[in-house]
């Protein structure tokens, strides 16, 4: 179970609706499984309104500083401003990371949705625990990443 605080979560929210109609994109770093600092990396696709690549040198310096913190990678979070909270074409680039948790914050409704994945591994599903009036749909499978959400107690 992957557990973010709701103050950390509302950063990440306040980040992805920043840079909208664009999708936003950072780091998560944390100690064992709760998630501590959210680090914002620019987006720095092509086409920043339809997918996201992180600045390479920002993201660099990013894991370096977090390495150096003493925290983990625990994952990466990015934006889908106009679709659900679900993996598209261009997320199998995630793959990259398989131990760490990617979150998803769909801007298409009006209460963002949050999901949390992470690539499969058949005995390995992350739960993600979420204080925040948010809503957190558990989800499918979908482009090779394995989804399991946890509950929003309230
Ligand atoms: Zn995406």
């Amino acid at each position: 179970m992957i557990e973010i605080p709701k103050e950390l979560l509302e950063a990440v929210v306040a980040h992805v609706r920043r840079e909208a109609p664009n999708e936003a994109c950072g780091w998560l770093a944390g100690e064992r499984n709760e998630i501590r600092r959210v680090y914002p990396v620019p987006n720095v696709a092509e086409d920043p309104r339809v997918e996201f690549r992180m600045d390479p040198e920002i993201q660099l310096s990013t894991m370096r500083e977090i390495r150096e913190s003493g925290l983990e990678l625990t994952g990466t979070y990015h934006s889908h401003p106009r679709t659900s909270a679900v993996p598209s074409a261009r997320d199998g680039g995630l793959a990259a990371y398989p131990e760490a948790v990617h979150l998803i914050i769909s801007l298409a409704t009006p209460e963002p949705e949050v999901r949390c994945y992470r690539v499969e591994e058949p005995f390995d599903t992350v739960e993600l625990t979420v204080r925040l009036p948010v809503q957190l749909h558990p989800g499918g499978n979908c482009c090779r990443l394995a989804e399991k959400s946890g509950e929003f107690p309230g």
